[in-house]
């Protein structure tokens, strides 16, 4: 450990190791802080002296390498061999042609412009990837001069008291001054992934990460509650040292990045047969080699399609930023490509579904329930018989971790903490309670937080010195859960302060309240006291047993209004919803009814204990019921055991989660979405998608985008795959008609696949998502991205477009008279036809991408054709682009063109919108056989017919 020695004014904080050995009661002292924590004018000096609470930026790739892996592309190596073996064949050619160096020279240039594309966008992707982490919040809480407040991280300084929770990413180096039940996964830094206890009390010196009462940078609190005082923190952190020595993570690709290469590679490939197999073809003809080299050289430039890995990042890249405008960041491409397969979602009910701004309406108390009036966390609002329910409000106010703020500044009331909570002490506060004088009159000895699986939370108090004269005074404790685990630990009740014995009638009494409530969709809280006896502090199981039960506490949580549009999204989408709560049935039944999750009379309701002996056949049987799923009182182990098994039914799976023992769902799910407004750190470090809003309504408009993007990858794979084969096809046409030149030169062809294509291609990648992306059932997980559906539509496309530019090119040198063998490239007639076949294949282009921007619909229709004006623009500059390499003499030198007279270039024009008004004559087909869907059964399995059609 290095910090903490540098000294602070006169007095040195010791460092971590030397707080280790302390009782914790010291430790404040020596690092120059108190109980209540440093006061904002020390800390702000503090930073000042130690600076931000943040470690280097993240190792990025260096802009070299970056750089370097450019040229070091399958791609890049092709082009530079080409370009070698090309200026090879310009010196062994006697005697030396121009256009044989030209061609040396441009391929080089291609390769460096691609790179230097390639260069720019992979950096501003990589930026944008840093910024989007930077969004996800990342807060502590610290008391500050006796204040709970949260802090960004970044501002901890050593003497910081933090407080930290299940699920908090432990911030920075800490010394634990309080711990209950404390454990922390250590892995990050150790590798030993079962969590470790943690306790405050002091230990023998030694290795500061064996050391039980210190917590670190980087790993996470996974059980309990504690108060720790910050040691080191920055850089200084024993992260900080191991993140130095680090290097940077290999980057991964996603499947669909993988299947674009491996389609490339297999193209590039075939391009080398061909070329081979033309050359082999030609020679015996009696071609010169060289010639004939070059030749075959221009035909493996055509069919390999250069644009098409940069073209490809982009455009995911793009979706990441609109999802991100949808308030959905996701920290991987990866996310965006299995978001637009997802098939169904597992949702959580509190949050998500519904504002977690919750109000206790109505308390159960001695038989009797009492409405509460007033919405919000203000306090305003009348409790109908205060005194009947205040031992009942009371007990549940002391037995909360969060805090109620009174408004400052621009906000209102805020709740700190858990919004559970925040409502109880709301409702307390309105019985005119106040938590801190009742703290104060009986101070917490002890507690066991709150844990989903338990559904439970109890605190110990040492009551006030008002039992008679005995010195050691005894305990109460408070517990608070899930009804139905309260009720299992209750031996009485409290009958108008009567402790009367829980009988088979007032238990009936009591689940009757607890029905109508949940029925209502009300989130229900049990709430039990006991006294116990003096004697040692008593554990969990003697705290949480024989308890008086003191009522029930009814809050209602309003659904989100976006929900329902967004869950009827889904339905439409063939995407199936399943709710997990840890709620009751009938809470969980009255919210999904109310956003529309559930809609037929009988769901399925499945409860964790129902869940807990089902073996993995039954789990299965289950499932592919395909009915209105409701699981509920669940614990979060069995979210990943749901997760699992629609996954084994070949099912795309989101899932959301917000706690610590969320986080292995979130890693086996494909899309494990995290909250990042209430989630935990831990959540959102599993996660690959967060939510800055927590709503359900932005896991559906991911979705969408993420059709969208796959589509547009689609889009533009055919635009640009018909292109080659635009090119090739002249090619084979001219050799068979044993024609001995080019129809269509290597320079052109690149010119085309690196100029006139590739922004297009990305104005596809930018296309606005159809509307109708989310009235088709999701695509099939297996099925491939070049689908039988869009090879088709490749050589469709390509293939009318082939037939017209040879035909061309053929009927221009036939029709001249000039025998065959007597062309050379110098020819007129020659040039010309050469521009003939590079102008048709670039205007067939533009009215190829317009084309490809539906799949069903008319890309004639003027809505659709306004609604990317990129695309639009970069048409017409290609075409602009084409236009000037058939007229700008220096051009025409570099193509070896010739100015075209104004009716080649309608005929051109005419020719080029063929493949279009193919297309649209095959929608107008498409759309009379199978008319639009809507309003089809909600769920259909995963295997279904692809999209692309
Ligand atoms: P959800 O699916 O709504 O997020 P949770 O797992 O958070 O459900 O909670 C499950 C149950 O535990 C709730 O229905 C409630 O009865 C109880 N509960 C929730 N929060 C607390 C808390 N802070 N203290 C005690 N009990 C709680
Ligand atoms: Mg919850």
């Amino acid at each position: 450990m290095s910090t903490g020695t540098e000294s602070l004014g006169d007095a040195p904080l010791p460092a971590g190791g030397a707080a280790q050995t302390m009782p914790a009661a010291q430790v404040h002292v020596a690092l120059g802080t108190s109980p209540h924590g440093l006061t904002e004018a020390e800390a702000a000096a503090r930073r000042e002296r130690y600076g931000p609470n943040r470690l280097p930026r993240a190792a990025r790739r260096g802009s070299w390498r970056l750089l370097t892996a450019q040229f070091t592309g399958l791609f890049a190596v092709v082009l530079v061999v080409a370009s070698a073996v090309t200026f090879l064949a310009h010196v062994l050619q006697d005697p030396p042609r121009e256009g044989t160096l030209q061609l040396a020279v441009a391929i080089l240039c291609v390769v460096v412009l691609n790179a230097a594309i390639g260069f720019a966008q992979e950096y501003s992707a990589e930026r944008t990837a840093e910024t989007l982490r930077a969004m996800v919040p990342h807060t502590s809480r610290v008391l500050r001069g006796g204040e709970r407040r949260e802090v960004s991280a970044d501002e901890l300084v050593p003497g910081d008291v933090v407080v930290l929770e299940a699920g908090d990413a432990v911030p920075a180096d800490c010394r634990l001054v309080e711990a209950h039940e404390v454990s922390v996964d250590n892995a990050p830094l150790t590798g030993e992934s079962t969590p470790v206890r943690r306790t405050a009390d002091a230990v023998a010196p030694g290795p500061p990460l064996e050391a039980r009462n210190r917590v670190f940078m980087g790993t996470d609190v996974v059980t309990g509650t504690a108060k720790a005082v910050v040691c080191a923190t920055g850089s200084a952190t024993e992260f900080g040292r191991i993140f130095r020595l680090a290097s940077a993570a290999p980057r991964q690709r996603t499947p669909l990045q993988r299947q674009v290469a491996s389609m490339a590679r297999r193209v590039a490939g075939t391009a080398l047969a061909v070329g081979a197999a033309l050359f082999a073809v030609r020679l015996p003809a009696g071609q010169d080699p060289v010639a004939g080299f070059v030749f075959a050289l221009g035909v493996m430039v055509a069919l390999v399609p250069e644009g098409l890995p940069a073209t490809l990042s982009v455009s995911l890249a793009i979706g990441v930023r609109r999802m991100a405008r949808r308030h959905a960041l996701v920290k991987k491409p990866l996310a965006v490509e299995a978001l637009g397969a997802t098939t169904v979602i597992c949702t959580d009910k509190t949050g998500t579904l519904t504002r977690a701004e919750m109000t206790v309406t109505r308390v159960w108390a001695g038989g009797r329930t009492h409405p509460v009036s007033g919405v919000g966390y203000e306090p305003a609002g009348e409790v109908d018989d205060p005194a009947a329910v205040r031992p009942l409000l009371r007990a549940a106010a002391m037995c909360c971790d969060a805090r109620l703020l009174p408004p400052a500044e621009h906000q209102g009331w805020r709740i700190l903490g858990d919004t559970t909570e925040g409502a109880l002490l709301v409702a307390a506060a309105k019985a005119g309670i106040d938590p801190a004088a009742e703290e104060a009159a009986a101070p917490r000895v002890a507690e066991h937080p709150f844990d989903p699986a338990r559904k439970l939370m109890s605190t110990v108090h040492r009551a006030s010195g008002a039992s008679g004269g005995v010195d050691r005074p005894p305990y109460t404790a408070f517990v608070k859960g899930a009804p139905h685990e309260v009720l299992a630990r209750c031996e009485a009740v409290d009958w108008r302060g009567d402790r009367r014995e829980l009988t088979p009638k007032v238990r009936t009494a009591v689940t009757a309240a607890h029905d109508e409530m949940a029925s209502r969709g009300l989130r229900v809280l049990g709430v039990a006291h006991r006294r116990l006896p003096d004697g040692p502090r008593p554990g969990r199981e003697e705290t949480e047993s024989g308890l008086t039960l003191l009522g029930l506490a009814g809050m209602l949580d309003p659904p989100r209004p976006e929900v329902s549009d967004a869950v009827e999204a889904c339905r439409r989408a063939g995407v199936r919803i399943v709710m997990v709560t840890g709620d009751h049935p009938l809470t969980a039944e009255a919210v999904a009814r109310r956003v529309g999750i559930v809609r037929g009379p009988e769901p399925a309701v499945v409860t964790g204990a129902c869940l807990e002996p089902m073996d993995d056949r039954a789990l299965d049987a289950l499932l592919a019921q395909g009915r209105e799923l409701l699981l509920c009182r669940v614990a979060p182990e069995h979210k990943a055991r749901i997760v699992a098994a629609f996954q084994r039914r070949g099912e795309v799976v989101a899932v959301t989660g917000d706690g610590a023992n969320d986080a292995p769902a979130l890693k086996h799910a494909d899309i494990g979405v995290a909250m990042g407004a209430s989630g935990t750190d831990v959540a959102r470090e599993a996660a690959v998608m967060v939510l800055l809003d927590d709503s359900f309504a932005s896991i559906a408009a991911a979705v969408g985008l993420g059709r969208s993007v796959y589509q547009n990858i689609r889009r533009f794979l055919v635009y640009v795959f018909s292109s080659n084969i635009g090119e090739l096809g002249p090619i084979l046409a001219a050799t068979a008609a044993g024609f001995p030149l080019v129809p269509i030169s290597a320079v052109q062809v690149l010119a085309i696949d690196l100029g006139t294509d590739v922004m297009p291609a990305l104005a596809l990648g930018a296309e606005p998502p159809e509307p109708d992306v989310m009235d088709r059932p999701p695509r099939p997980r297996r099925e491939r991205l070049f689908s039988a559906a869009v090879v088709g539509r490749v050589l469709f496309l390509g293939g009318i477009q082939t037939v017209c530019v040879s035909a061309v090119f053929l009927w221009q040198v036939g029709s001249s008279g000039i025998p065959y063998a007597d062309f050379t490239e110098d020819t007129p007639v020659y040039r010309e036809a050469v521009t003939m076949v590079h102008a048709g294949i670039v205007l067939s282009q533009f009215f190829i991408a317009l084309s490809v921007r539906t799949d069903r619909r008319s890309a004639l229709r003027p809505a659709v054709l306004t609604s990317n004006p990129w695309l639009l623009g970069a048409g017409l500059l290609a075409v602009a682009a084409m236009v000037a390499i058939s007229y700008v003499p220096l051009l025409r030198g570099l193509f070896n063109t010739a100015p075209l007279e104004p009716a080649d270039w309608a005929l051109l024009t005419g020719l080029g919108a063929l493949p279009l008004l193919a297309d649209e004559a095959r929608k107008a087909w498409l759309r009379r056989r199978r008319p639009a869907r809507g309003g089809e059964p909600q769920h259909r399995g995963p295997r279904r017919e692809g999209g692309a059609r």
